[in-house]
């Protein structure tokens, strides 16, 4: 029978497969010549109490058994000839969805409205030199969607431990690393997302889906009895009696089409902040107290939460080691996120800092109803490019602790972001109700963590796109949309979900939907 054991161990005992095999033999009182395989189930860093310890839980097979992995064996179908099923958006819910389709036996057509992601990358190297902009190519649209280039970090809040295990191996299969696995903070990094995106493309074709890249879907075709179809920009119409409409949440166009085609919306909170990015040296010597990170410990992280009068603040999408960048979908608009490479080993740690943003924050923008969210971001943004030089993707920053002093900064600090920053008092043109509580958060962040507030660090704006401020609401047992029938809104653009793994959960319980409507319908009826 193997043996589930978890040991506590240090570091540098945690880098090595030898050492944990020998301690694994050592704790369970055996030789290890009469141990089979050893397999790592979990890893998580313990930095509590002033030193820093690794968990490592593994499972030791006994010599006559060998580790067989029957966890998510996935077997894809020839889908030549079958059902076809308009996808669109390329993103994690759109690609999961692809595949979940592929093994249900239906044949996806995947429309994406920017390029294949090698095409991709050329644009955003362009963008970060703030040298071009591509509306259709950057980092919020383009093959593999707003994660392609990005920390790629694999957490989610969801509760669904076999779903998320199952999204795991799939990346995994297509390329991703072995850690992520058993990691408890998995993540790909930047540099390694794009194959991964690219061999999840090569299986989806190799079964016979398809994909239709530089196509923009403008109009959802249906009638009163369900989906037809979709038209795309250039005036093609791809029939199709279920979509599955997986656009994330930066395609505000697609909204504006959802609402001019009469097809119900709701408004939902969502929150807005600014990137707060420090020496990366710092948050280590905070987070592995003063202990030196060497070469056996990860670039620390941070996850912060604190209410600050009945409204929360947070830190989002934190990225040690990692970058900040612009990642805008229209011009004259300045957004920032961040991304890492696999090594996460830059010289910065970034993080959004947010403030809730609910719905009784938007009376102004009423007259917008579902879309008032959407339009109060779109405002902000352009109101962080009017502070800005006006020059692309130069944006707006200020000294962590001008701005927590509320005031203007001269000088800033380094700072990853390629395009450029330049000073602006943020404290001023941010709505109150977002600035104050960000600048008290930011004060009770260097309670939790000593040394947070410092002037080496610096704040970047405009960060608005946390999720959603829009739903596209769906019922929940079948989860098509309340009024289209065979329309099936998924992924972070619906509402329903937020990072790539939630989104690809998202992605494939709408193709299972999907399977289960048409099963119920007669082809071509
Ligand atoms: C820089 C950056 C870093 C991030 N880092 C992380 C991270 O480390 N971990 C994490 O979990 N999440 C991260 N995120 C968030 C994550 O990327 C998203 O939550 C996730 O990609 C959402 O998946 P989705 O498939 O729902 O939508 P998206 O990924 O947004 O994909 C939607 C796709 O639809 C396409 N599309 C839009 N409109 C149309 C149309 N009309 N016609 C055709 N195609 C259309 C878009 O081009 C896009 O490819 C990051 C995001 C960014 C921008």
């Amino acid at each position: 029978m193997p043996i589930e054991l978890t040991l506590v161990l240090s570091p540098q005992q945690a880098a090595s497969t030898n050492t944990i095999r020998q301690l694994a033999s050592k704790k369970l009182g055996k030789r290890q010549s009469d141990l089979g395989d050893l397999r790592i189930v979990r890893k998580s860093i313990d930095a509590r109490r002033g030193r820093v310890r690794v968990n490592v839980g593994v499972i030791v097979y006994t010599k006559d058994e060998s580790f067989i992995d029957t966890n998510h064996k996935i077997e894809y179908r020839d889908i030549a000839g079958k059902q076809e099923v308009v996808i669109v958006g390329a993103g994690p819910a759109g690609l999961f969805a692809a595949l979940r389709l592929i093994e249900l036996g239906l044949k996806p057509i995947i429309v994406e409205r920017g390029k294949d992601v090698s095409s991709r990358k050329r644009d955003v190297a362009l963008l970060n030199r703030n040298s071009n902009f591509d509306p259709e190519s950057n980092y919020a649209f383009g093959e593999g969607g707003a994660g392609t280039f990005s920390d790629g970090k694999l957490y989610t809040r969801s509760r669904k431990r076999g779903d998320i295990n199952r999204i795991l191996s799939i990346l995994h299969m297509h390329g991703a690393q072995d850690e992520i696995l058993f990691e408890a903070h998995p993540h790909i990094g930047t540099n390694v997302l794009p194959r991964v995106i690219i061999a999840i493309r090569k299986t989806i074709e190799h079964f016979g889906g398809i994909f239709v890249f530089n196509s923009r879907v403008d109009k959802i075709l249906y009638t009163d009895l369900g989906v037809a179809g979709v038209r795309l920009n250039d005036g093609r119409k791809i029939q199709s009696q279920a979509v599955i409409l997986a656009t994330g949440h930066s395609a505000r166009d697609v909204y504006q089409m959802l609402w001019q085609q009469n097809i119900l919306l709701e408004a939902k909170p969502f929150a807005m902040g600014v990137r707060v990015e420090h020496p990366q040296a710092l948050i280590d010597s905070i987070q592995y107290h003063g202990i030196h990170r060497g070469e056996f410990l990860p670039a620390a992280s941070y996850k912060l939460v604190q209410q600050v009068e009945g409204r929360g603040v947070y830190s989002f999408c934190m990225c040690p080691g990692g970058f900040i960048v612009p990642a805008i979908s229209s011009s004259n608009e300045i957004v920032v996120n961040g991304m890492s490479p696999s090594l996460r080993n830059s010289k910065w740690a970034n993080s959004g800092i947010v403030v809730e943003v609910r719905l009784d924050d938007l009376k102004e923008f009423k007259e917008n109803g579902p879309l008032a969210g959407m339009h109060f971001q779109k405002q902000m943004e352009q109101l962080a490019f009017n502070h800005s030089t006006g020059n692309g993707v130069v944006a707006p920053a200020q000294r962590l602790d001008d701005f927590v002093a509320s005031r203007a900064s001269s000088i800033l600090p380094s700072c990853s972001y390629n395009p450029g920053v330049t000073c602006s008092p943020i404290h001023e043109w941010l709505p109150s109700w977002i600035a104050t509580p960000l600048q008290q958060g930011f004060k009770q962040f260097d309670q939790k963590m000593r040394g947070f507030l410092t002037n080496e660090a610096i704040i970047v704006a405009l960060e608005s796109r946390t999720s959603s401020p829009v739903r596209i609401p769906r019922k929940t047992d079948t989860l098509e949309h309340i009024q289209v029938r065979g329309l099936f809104p998924s992924g972070e653009g619906a509402g329903y979900a937020g990072g790539i793994v939630s989104s690809a959960v998202d992605g494939e319980r709408s193709a299972e939907a999907v399977a289960r409507y048409l099963s119920a319908k007669p082809f071509g009826a």
